[in-house]
């Protein structure tokens, strides 16, 4: 690593970008042209747009685009798996042919000259750099707000993240064979990529508006994948609902003492407190007793993923 001519491969996860991917296509050889001038990747780097089931001409234009440019490499996916799927397929697929990806949306939103100081900094010897947007003026207001709240939510759930870094990064080759080892199935790569440990730097851009076309990401979309974050990471929400459930029992209870009491000072309300109490009681011992089952589960989910245990940084 840090020898001048490693192959770079641009990893484009597409889905319904027909009026878009004529433009990224050519906006992207560019980029690979300028960093192969300047030395700084080798000449048979590559673009590998994934096609993520996409139901207009996309991969008909990716198969164009692959038949005009010896540059431009496919990859088709059976059906439509979703952004963090067609992601990692388009990773581990080009992780074999290349010595270091960069993972990018086709919509151009993503400051493409920012690549070359990734390259720079993978030269310094930094194995995952991370694209942070510092700003997101072009963002429509709900947009910003849901997204800077989903980064907060998402730290206050103790998933950690880069803030307003989302899938624009650059992998070195052994970086992503690390990630390839996290064997779960429910992914959410910016919440993995921080865990896999190597030495990691970040590049600032301000991100624009989408070059062509629709956001492929509507509030449904986003809610599922910010919902998926946080349990895929987390178990807090499970001891959330315990927490609440003791604290059930131990109001339920002290209300008793209460009412123990009242009956003995004479001032009792008839009816009230056997109801409201059984009421209570049963709420806390419920909300217990999902909690802890969720524990289990919690448990067994974690289990279930068979996440590497260590990550080996050198062998002597
Ligand atoms: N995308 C995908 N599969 C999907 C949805 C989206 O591969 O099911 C791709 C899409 O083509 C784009 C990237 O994921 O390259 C990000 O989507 P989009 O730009 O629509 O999201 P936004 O920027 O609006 O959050
Ligand atoms: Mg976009």
């Amino acid at each position: 690593m840090g020898c001048k001519m490693d192959k770079l491969a641009i990893v484009v996860p597409c889905y319904n970008e027909e009026e878009v991917l004529p433009l990224t296509s050519d906006t992207l050889r560019g980029v690979l042209d300028a960093l192969i001038e300047k030395e700084k990747i080798a000449e048979d780097s590559f673009i590998l747009f994934v096609n993520d089931g996409s139901r207009d001409r996309t991969w008909e234009l990716i198969e164009k685009e692959h038949a005009k440019h010896s540059q431009i490499r496919g990859l088709k996916l059976a059906g439509n798996v979703g952004h963090q799927n067609a992601l990692t397929a388009g990773l581990l697929t080009a992780m074999d042919m290349s010595d270091v990806t960069v993972s990018i949306d086709a919509d151009l939103q993503d400051d493409v000259n920012v690549i070359e100081e990734m390259m720079d900094k993978f030269h310094e010897g930094k194995d995952i750099v991370y694209g942070v947007r510092s700003g997101r003026s072009t963002d429509s207001f709900l947009k910003r707000t849901t997204a800077q709240g989903f980064y907060r939510f998402m730290s206050l759930m103790g998933v950690k993240t880069i803030y307003n870094h989302a899938d624009f990064r650059l992998m070195s080759r052994r970086a992503v064979e690390q990630f390839s080892q996290y064997g779960e199935s429910n992914l959410f790569l910016r919440g993995m990529v921080p865990l896999i440990g190597y030495e990691t730097d970040s590049v600032y851009y301000e991100r624009r508006e989408r070059a062509a076309g629709k956001s492929k990401y509507p509030l449904k979309k986003m809610l599922a994948l910010a919902f998926n974050g946080i349990t895929s990471f987390s178990i807090k929400p499970i001891n959330l609902i315990t927490a609440l459930g003791i604290l059930m029992v131990i109001g339920s209870v002290l209300a008793a003492v209460y009412a123990f009491i009242s009956y003995f000072t004479g001032n009792v309300v008839p009816g009230w407190t056997s109801l409201i109490l059984s009421v209570w009681f049963i709420g806390g011992v419920q909300l217990l007793a999902i909690g802890l089952v969720g524990q289990y589960i919690g448990k067994i989910y974690m289990e279930v993923k068979h996440r590497p245990r260590y990550n080996i940084e050198k062998i002597l």
